[in-house]
């Protein structure tokens, strides 16, 4: 994949970003929040230093906990982005955002001990308890 402008948007296309090139990393989030804030059972995440993303037309931010704010369409409601508070350097996008996903392959699961128990995971990538620092699960 040669390094190129990779643009992305919300549903009815109100928001639109474009990033610089690949992401730093991909990941599958199979916490609670992702799920309510998506209505999907899993969530994949491109993180982006935030210098590298640039929105043509913002999204509409909203703090979700103590630690975070997520990004989405004020319009179709579409789930955008997500970032920690207190980390302005990086942002993740959601890869459903992007217009050409194909990839954009997640290389961990997030939050595996809060996955939806119907849901298999059948890949090889490592897999978190919780957050990265949660140590990961033995399989
Ligand atoms: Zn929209
Ligand atoms: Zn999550």
């Amino acid at each position: 994949m040669k390094e190129e402008n990779r643009p992305g948007g919300c549903l009815c296309g109100a928001v639109r970003f474009v990033c610089d090139g690949r992401p730093i990393k991909v990941n599958l989030c199979h916490c609670q929040m992702c799920r309510k804030a998506s209505g999907a059972p899993v969530v994949a995440w491109a993180a982006y230093e935030r210098a590298r993303v640039r929105f043509l037309s913002e999204p509409t931010w909203r703090q979700s906990s103590a630690k975070a704010e997520r990004g989405f369409c004020p319009s179709c409601g579409s789930a955008i982005a997500w970032h920690a508070l207190g980390d302005r350097a990086q942002i993740d996008l959601a890869v459903g955002a992007f217009d050409q996903p194909d990839d954009l392959k997640p290389a961990e699961h997030l939050w595996a001990d809060s996955r939806i128990k119907w849901l298999k995971i059948e890949d090889s990538t490592p897999k978190y308890h919780e957050g990265r620092d949660s140590g990961a699960i033995d399989t």
